[in-house]
């Protein structure tokens, strides 16, 4: 094939997947357009994952007829001029793509009145060909409905992810837009049911509310207003509290100028805000706008507009890092504020406490029984479930994977100091507890006995739509590990049961800790769902570093250990265990 000239309408659709990758991308520039048009109310109408109807209604200012056709054309903007305007956009568009990227790639119907007319114009296109034109009667504003999305375009077709993760995307675009604009109303419908909304109200703590859940909202922190000695930097926003973690950054979310953003060194200055207050590997959530003047700022470097270049980046970074910050400590030095908790305030409000609520997971009897559902409000005990676990110093049935170790003492409340024939063994609590719960817990799964559940009365647990999604999708996996959650109208859901290991936790924080683990997803070649869901809750149940043990818990354990297939690493593959042969610690000594 000779050197040619593409035609225009494969040039469109070559234009257009650069723009319109999936159906959450139309969203996000109908979404744009209905702002910058000046609208108080947007709603937004899917079915199924999109590719069959996308809808977005506005009350913005609207289109000039004279104008409609010109609007699909490529390059055709109202909101840029000359390259000076390139330089400070206050607008979200300014390429006059979006529209002729979607009509290339769908079916196209634009219902649109300008505010200065009393006659709407209604369009319709097809692969970017403008089918039928005519007048109309219409409110003030636009309507845009996008059908058959990328019905000739089988390739962009082919890599649209399952109906759900679109649906996911969908709320996300939908949610962070709500986020940055907390004035005007936004409305998400998917498949006819509401499953987003915002009031419109100007703040942004009720939007946060409907777009993260009262549950984590109640455990963010307002950035302070600081006094930069760049005022020209803004940040504003609210971050969690340090006792919440999560296992990714995902929930990291932030706009500059009204644009949300992916922007790794900031999202980066977020999370070493939090320096040494959250472990390593785990995130906070927040949502954090950063404003700069517009010159200061360049939006033109990606073709979805997702990622923008500061002049002076590093600015930007403190001044993001140190809102933080300061909210972080803020939070911390007033002690009697504190709504989350950390290890070395866990379950210390009983001094006998501790021992006693995770001395069920050792398979040692509880001294008195009933005193672990303080945790739980309105728990009760299902009738019949034995608390203690089934196997352990009781099952000799099990061969031992390790030597006959005497426990000699516990270092900094975390690790337990064992000897054995072999010399000297530095024992992780956590990690082998992990270790113990988790092969006990994939025994029972795996001979598929009923598992033990802990039965709550009346929990109900609100999500932000994405999240809510997901249990959906995962709901029966969720009932097979031991989490039974029915749906209790749009986000909400009853939590009934919650695997009977984690019974002397917060239910909220163990269905949390599970989204987490569904978000990640699952890798291909790695653990399954299912697995990866049991890893976590034995994470989650597991006595944590910091505990005070007896000399009996640690016996306790130990002999479990000793019982374990693979007793040397945790679920996850960490270590349990340090080991020092007595050659080794001979040769320390020089005694050889
Ligand atoms: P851009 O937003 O970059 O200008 P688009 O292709 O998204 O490019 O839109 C082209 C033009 O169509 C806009 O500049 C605007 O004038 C007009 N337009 C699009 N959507 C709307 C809307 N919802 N309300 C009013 N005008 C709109
Ligand atoms: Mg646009």
């Amino acid at each position: 094939m000779g050197i040619h000239v593409l035609e225009d309408q494969v040039i469109a659709q070559i234009a257009a997947g650069e723009v319109i990758e999936r159906p959450a991308s139309v969203i996000k520039e109908l979404t744009e357009n209905a702002l910058d048009a000046g609208a108080s109310n947007v709603h937004i109408e899917v079915t199924g994952s999109g590719k069959k109807l996308i809808r977005v209604s506005d009350d913005g200012h609207g289109i000039p007829s004279e104008e409609v056709e010109l609007a699909f054309a490529r390059h055709a903007t109202s909101k840029l001029q000359t390259t000076d305007d390139l330089m400070a956009i206050q607008t979200l568009g300014f390429r006059g793509e979006a529209l002729a990227s979607i009509a290339a790639v769908s079916h196209v119907s634009l219902t649109t009145r300008h505010q200065s007319e009393a006659t709407g114009t209604k369009l319709l296109l097809e692969g970017g060909r403008i089918q039928q034109r005519k007048s109309t009667g219409a409110p003030r504003g636009t309507v845009i409905t996008v059908e058959n999305l990328f019905y000739n375009t089988p390739a962009r077709l082919k890599f649209l992810k399952a109906e759900n993760t679109e649906k996911r995307h969908i709320a996300s675009v939908v949610t962070r837009y709500a986020m940055a604009y907390p004035n005007i109303r936004f409305v998400l419908h998917q498949d006819g049911r509401e499953v987003f909304r915002s009031g419109g109200t100007g703040q942004l703590s009720d939007v946060l509310v409907a777009a993260l859940g009262l549950d984590t909202f109640k455990d963010m922190l307002e950035l302070p207003a600081l006094d930069s000695e760049r005022d020209s930097i803004s940040v504003v926003g609210y971050t969690s509290m340090p006792s919440i973690q999560r296992a990714d950054r995902s929930r990291i979310t932030l706009f500059v100028n009204g644009r949300w953003v992916q922007d790794s060194s900031l999202s980066y200055a977020v999370v070493q805000a939090y320096h040494t207050f959250l472990m390593k590997g785990r995130y906070p959530v927040a949502v954090v706008m950063i404003t700069v003047p517009p010159d200061l700022l360049d939006v033109n470097v990606h073709p979805a507009k997702a990622e923008v270049r500061f002049q002076d980046p590093n600015a930007v970074f403190a001044a993001v890092q140190r809102a933080i910050r300061r909210a972080i400590i803020d939070h911390s030095e007033t002690p009697a504020l504190r709504g989350g908790r950390s290890f070395s305030d866990f379950n210390w409000d009983e001094d006998t406490a501790p021992q006693k609520t995770w001395q069920m997971g050792l398979g040692i009897e509880m001294e008195s029984p009933g005193s672990f559902s303080h945790q739980s409000s309105g728990a009760e005990r299902e009738t019949g479930y034995d608390h203690t676990i089934p196997f352990g110093p009781t099952s000799p049935a099990r061969p031992r994977t390790l030597p006959m170790l005497r426990v000699i003492g516990q270092v900094g409340a975390s690790y337990i100091v064992a000897e054995g024939p072999a010399g000297l063994y530095l024992v992780d609590q956590h990690a082998a507890h992990e270790r113990i719960l988790y092969e006990q817990f994939m025994l029972e799964y795996a001979q598929k006995e009923p598992l033990a559940q802990f039965t709550l009365s009346s929990q109900t647990i609100e999500l932000p739509a994405p999240e809510a999604r997901l249990i959906e999708e995962n709901i029966d996996v969720l009932q097979a590990v031991g989490f039974k959650l029915e749906p209790f109208g749009t986000n909400t859901f009853v939590i009934r049961c919650i695997p009977a290991l984690l019974s002397d936790q917060d239910p909220l924080e163990a269905v949390g800790g599970i989204i987490d683990e569904l978000e990640m997803g699952k890798t291909p070649g790695h653990a399954s769902i299912e697995e990866k869901i049991i890893q976590r809750v034995c994470k989650q149940a597991a006595v944590k570093a910091g505990t005070v043990l007896s000399m009996q818990e640690m016996q306790g354990l130990i002999r479990q250990l000793e019982r374990c297939q693979s007793p040397l690493t945790c679920p996850h593959g960490r270590p349990t265990m340090l080991h020092m042969s007595s050659d080794e610690l001979a040769r320390e000594f020089g005694r050889k």
